[in-house]
């Protein structure tokens, strides 16, 4: 260990993100209490998504409950920003595991607004995009843009108007795909819209296909209850 790291470690160690126990020596970003309930056991019938029409594969390791939801909102609203690099180690092992890198050329994520980045001071999804493009060496590009006054919705507004509103487009630099395979990478699967305007964007622009992959999804039609119960 390097001198640098080794006083890092000793004055801020590593946490479980979902727990917040110091990680003992061996365990690399979660501790096992919580490795043994985070995850989802996503049903393989369930992919493609009917919700997600233009994309091929999806990919989501944790359910939306709980103290991975509970990181989540503190990785997003409470300032929490080292919660990227747990969350894409766990991102990174999953899609590892399921092949989720194989044949893919390119990595991108699901941009949020410019005010939204000025208030937060980080795009969580981006963090850990950036971060998957370091563990797999498949390049990172930023291809999306949020338009402003575009916020988030709340539950309670209509969907149909949520999918109308044009709320991402194509990054002015940002180059034609040339069947170039991209995985998208957001951080919660909720209703697919998101996922599927910005696929279908990047579809226009050339892309040979999109995947996705989230953090974790509260839906209860992706994930396989009964392997969850016996496992
Ligand atoms: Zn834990």
């Amino acid at each position: 260990m390097r001198t640098s790291e080794f006083i890092s470690k000793l004055f801020f160690p590593r946490k479980c993100p979902f727990c917040g126990r110091v990680l003992r020596a061996g365990a690399e970003y979660i501790c096992a209490a919580c490795a043994d309930t985070v995850f989802m056991y996503t049903r393989a019938d369930a992919l493609p998504h009917e919700a997600l029409e233009k994309v091929l594969r999806l990919y989501v390791p944790l359910r939306y409950t709980g103290a991975a939801k509970d990181a989540m909102l503190r990785f997003k609203f409470g300032g929490e920003r080292w919660i990227f690099e747990p969350f894409a180690r766990l991102l990174h092992r999953y899609l590892a595991v399921n092949g989720g890198y194989a044949d893919v050329d390119l990595i991108t994520c699901v941009p949020i607004s410019a005010n939204r980045f000025a208030g937060r001071g980080y795009n969580q999804s981006e963090l850990v995009a950036r971060r998957l493009s370091e563990l797999s060496g498949i390049p990172f590009r930023a291809l999306l843009v949020r338009r402003t006054g575009t916020g988030s919705f709340t539950s309670s507004e209509n969907y149909a108007g949520r999918a109308a509103e044009k709320r991402f487009l194509y990054g002015a630099d940002a180059p034609e795909l040339k069947a170039l395979r991209v995985l998208l990478v957001d951080d919660i699967f909720t209703t697919g819209s998101t996922l599927n305007e910005c696929a279908g964007i990047l579809l226009e622009h050339g892309a040979g296909y999109v995947n996705a992959a989230c953090m974790m999804s509260g839906r209860q039609d992706i994930y396989d209850v009964s392997r969850e119960e016996s496992a």
